[in-house]
């Protein structure tokens, strides 16, 4: 048993089963034993691999897309470029390499990474040694420093902690783990339902609700709104609120029960785009999208900027471009975790821009009918 379950155990025998959120939120984020505050989990060695870790488009692009974005808010004088869950620090390092091209933008820019785990802040700070623009580390968007903004979120939202409410005769009962007398932990319903949801489904049905995304998208959309600015979200979701249990967790590539291994695997959900993109009309910006990842490359150049590094390089590399951009824009199904068939990153992965309302509409988010 992991350190991080004796303590989850004492916790519930002391105050009873606790909501999944709250066990999600210990697994990832417990300040000793926390997945993302103990290890850098990316790469082949990991337990999961992002796209820019698959190729260094993905941040070249996003950087130059970030580029615009600040031209068409007319050029402000100080722009913050905050990434929120900056992982390695591979795509800002990317991004801000690629906007050498603009360097007038890389004067105006101070560069805030959002970031709680410490030993992932050390690799940022490698990543970013010599990239020439200040850079700061902040633990939540509360620190970034006041003024326009532009915000890049990969991989991010799908972090946060959800709650879970399982449909039962009298209503919705919120999903509770507790400590089962094998040792091991389970899951179990609250006894009386939440009578604020109204929602009508099938015996046993799941809602999931991402409140602590929800919080966070309305303080990001509070802020862009107040300051000008945008915010780019790319994660893995559904462009719909729908009903279902998206939780899963992901040990050295492989499928395992979130409640297995708690502090050693990660723990997502899918992100809920509908929702969040209410959460920031609701806080007073405008939304672009969702559409599909491999949409949004596509339209801010991938295709282009592949040809480009083909140009310069050998047929390894060459070989490896082409493997990346299929990786990055397939839409057709393919083996996932455990051989299940997952829909291929470019359609898993959706991409939504928020702006304020003085920014017009950012490029990438023509509709792609999805
Ligand atoms: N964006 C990166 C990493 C994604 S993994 C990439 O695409 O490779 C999620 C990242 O979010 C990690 O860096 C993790 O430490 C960070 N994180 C998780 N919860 C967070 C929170 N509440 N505040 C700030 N960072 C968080």
């Amino acid at each position: 048993m992991t350190e991080l379950a004796n303590e989850i155990r004492v916790i519930i025998d002391t105050e009873g089963p606790m909501p999944f959120d709250r066990f999600m939120e210990l697994c990832l984020a417990h300040p000793k034993h926390g997945y993302y505050i103990t290890r850098d989990p990316f790469g082949a060695d990991g337990d999961f691999v992002t796209a820019p870790e698959i190729s260094q488009m993905f941040g070249e692009l996003i950087g130059l897309w970030a580029a615009h974005v600040w031209s068409t808010m007319d050029y402000p004088e100080r722009l913050q470029l905050v990434e929120l869950g900056p992982g390695r620090g591979t795509l800002m390092a990317d991004a801000l390499r690629a906007c050498r091209v603009a360097p007038e933008f890389l004067a105006a820019i101070e560069v805030t990474m959002v970031e709680t785990s410490p030993i992932l802040r050390e690799r940022q700070q490698e990543a970013l040694a010599d990239c020439g623009v200040p850079v700061s580390w902040a633990f939540g968007l509360d620190d970034v420093p006041e003024g326009p903004l532009i915000v890049i979120a990969n991989e991010f939202f799908d972090a946060l902690p959800v709650r879970h409410f399982v449909r039962a005769h009298d209503g919705w009962c919120e999903k509770l783990i507790g400590n089962g007398a094998d040792g091991r932990f389970f899951a179990g319903m609250a006894a009386n339902p939440e009578p604020l949801i109204r929602a009508d489904a099938p015996l046993g049905s799941i809602l999931e609700i991402g409140a602590v995304s929800h919080q966070y998208m309305n303080a990001l959309a509070i802020k862009i709104a107040e300051f000008g600015g945008a915010a780019l979200v790319i994660d893995y979701g559904h462009t719909q609120t729908c009903l279902g249990d998206t939780v899963q967790a992901l040990w050295r590539h492989q499928p395992i029960s979130p409640l297995e291994a708690p502090g050693e695997c990660d723990v997502t959900a899918h992100v809920d785009f509908a929702s969040l993109a209410r959460a920031a009309e609701a806080s007073g910006a405008l939304v672009s999208g969702p559409v599909k990842q491999a949409s949004f490359l596509t339209q801010i150049g991938l295709h282009h900027r592949a040809d480009a590094l083909k140009r310069r390089a050998d047929p390894a590399q060459s070989l490896d471009i082409d493997r990346a951009l299929a990786r990055l824009t397939a839409t057709e199904p393919e083996a996932g975790a455990g051989g299940k068939p997952v829909p291929g990153m470019g359609a898993l992965f959706k991409a939504m821009a928020i702006t304020s309302s003085n920014v017009p509409p950012p490029p990438g988010f023509e509709p792609d009918g999805y």
